[in-house]
């Protein structure tokens, strides 16, 4: 069985207590309590009430399932168990870091749940049966994510040299992956050629005379330009033909003897109105009669990805209307997505560590009696910013919302605690680098606490820079709760075929 330790919690730099907030009544900051979804391990429900830490010394593990079960030699440890035993495993572990001078010992972490990936894997074949994900690999190109979803089946929509050649790597059939990027480097396109990945879009003349030269064998798919407003990230004012330009453009490619096989679109990623998926679909209905009249018949129609979590059953169900109203005889045509954010973003959640605490410049001086909250009245420093994970901040337009994941040694927070209005910033000498400019938090936080936000999984790591010298934080990860064994078994299977090894 696993050792236990205990030992006090202490802050490394100790403050001492400013006057409690004045705000009696819970402002609804988010904890974890001790609430966790289902446990398995003694360890973690023993920890709540205690003003210790309990050190665990191995990662928990399940009841029967031997420790060095690796299935990836080349791959980080696969652990086994629910995403916040790892999360608070990983706190414990910052804390031993720690007590032996590690220079790093606090270091952000994220934890990534496999079980997540696999679910949503599960809802989009439940929703979408007739509709076949090609992953988005720019989204979140992290090496087990990727090898789950080719240990499923989905196909994938590379942009580029690098993401064909990562996902190659895994033993894909280039059959399975879409050159999605409708603007290329001319080397990019020979190369794809060279590598057998024919599928893929274009939405310019130019593209046409490039392929033509370096890749006359490819399959094209136009890009049509559809209604982007209703998401977070618009496409349109860079990538997509507007239909008037598109029967010039089959012209041109009948001309150069390409093969266009098909349409496809992009609503814009993180589309927050399913209801444009009509029009997008009415849109690529007109863009086949475009291609039957220049002589081409189409075969595949590719949605494109801006797939919401949240909004995904209500998506599906816009999609699947529009399709059987504009495509009703579907004979002969192969229906893909490419979703990115919809299989990640929920999978991964970053643990930070509040590294600083400061008042604010200008600290209103009687904040009792400000009724509005929204000057904040503590400045907490954690150790990942907007030039790190959070550039989904400024990139992707997301709000960052923590919740406290341990606070002065313990993983139980009240909810009766007292909150002030407070502001997050990033490690970095940049005052940009802000990730909450306010949000309630207990006035109790100190230097050495941990804060957890959730949703990290899409636009973050991937894009994430390492200026200042701040590193991105490490992955741990997890088969999760439910389907752990489904994940396991279906990466135990890819491996076993000699892939991703
Ligand atoms: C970014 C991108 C995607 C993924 O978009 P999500 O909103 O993450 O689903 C799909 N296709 C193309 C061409 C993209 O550029």
């Amino acid at each position: 069985m696993s050792r236990v330790e205990t030992f006090t919690a202490s802050s490394p730099i100790d403050f001492t207590n400013p006057r409690p907030s004045p705000h009696s009544e819970p402002l609804g900051f988010s904890h974890r309590g001790s609430s966790l979804p289902w446990s398995t391990n003694v360890l973690v429900d023993n920890l709540s009430s205690s003003p210790t830490l309990r050190l665990t010394a191995s990662p928990i593990l399940g009841a029967n399932i031997p420790f060095n079960d690796n299935i990836f030699p080349s791959l980080p440890p696969l652990l086994h168990g629910h995403p916040d035993v790892h999360l608070r495993n990983g706190v414990m572990n910052a804390y031993s870091l720690a007590a032996t001078h590690d220079p790093d010992a606090e270091r952000a972490f994220f934890v990534a749940d496999l079980s997540q990936v696999y679910r949503q894997h599960l809802r989009w074949q439940a929703c979408l049966p007739e509709i076949q994900p090609f992953y988005a690999v720019k989204c979140n190109p992290d090496p087990y994510v990727l090898r789950l979803l080719a240990a499923l089946g989905t196909g994938f929509d590379c942009a580029s040299n690098g993401e064909i050649s990562q996902v190659l790597d895994l033993g894909v059939d280039p059959s399975r992956i879409v050159f999605a990027n409708p603007c290329k480097a001319v080397s990019f396109v020979r190369n794809a050629g060279r590598v057998g990945v024919d599928l893929m879009t274009f939405d310019n003349a130019d593209e046409l005379y490039k392929i033509a030269r370096a890749h006359p064998g490819a399959q094209l798919v136009v890009r049509i330009l559809t209604d982007d407003t209703k998401s977070l990230c618009a496409l349109g004012v860079k990538f997509g033909a507007p239909l008037v330009t598109v029967p010039g453009l089959l012209a041109k490619a009948k001309e150069l003897n390409l093969n266009v096989v098909g349409v496809s679109f992009h609503v814009g990623s993180g589309c927050y109105d399913p209801s444009v998926y009509t029009d997008a679909i009415v849109r690529a209905g007109a863009a086949f009669d475009m291609g039957t009249e220049a002589g081409y018949q189409f075969s595949l129609l590719d949605v494109g990805g801006g797939f919401e979590d949240a909004l995904f059953e209500q998506a599906a169900t816009f999609l699947t209307a529009a399709i059987a109203a504009h495509f009703p005889d579907r004979r002969g045509i192969k229906i893909i997505a490419e979703p990115g954010r919809f299989y990640v973003s929920k999978a991964f959640s970053l643990a930070v560590n509040i590294i600083a605490r400061r008042a604010p410049l200008t600290e209103a001086p009687s904040l009792a009696q400000d009724t509005s909250l929204d000057q904040p009245s503590v400045m907490y420093y954690i150790n990942d910013g907007v030039y790190g994970a959070f550039n989904c901040i400024m990139f992707d337009h997301q709000t960052a919302h923590p919740y406290v994941l341990s606070m002065g040694g313990s993983f139980h927070v009240m909810d009766s605690e007292p909150v002030a209005s407070s502001s997050v910033w990033g490690p970095t000498c940049d005052s940009i680098d802000c990730v909450c400019p306010s949000t309630p938090l207990p006035s109790a936080l100190r230097v050495g606490d941990w804060l957890g936000f959730d949703n990290m999984g899409a636009y973050t790591l991937c894009a994430a820079s390492q200026f200042n010298g701040f590193e991105v934080g490490k992955v741990i990860y997890t088969t999760g709760g439910f389907h752990a064994s489904e994940v396991r078994s279906a990466l135990a299977r890819f491996a076993a075929q000699g892939h991703g090894l």
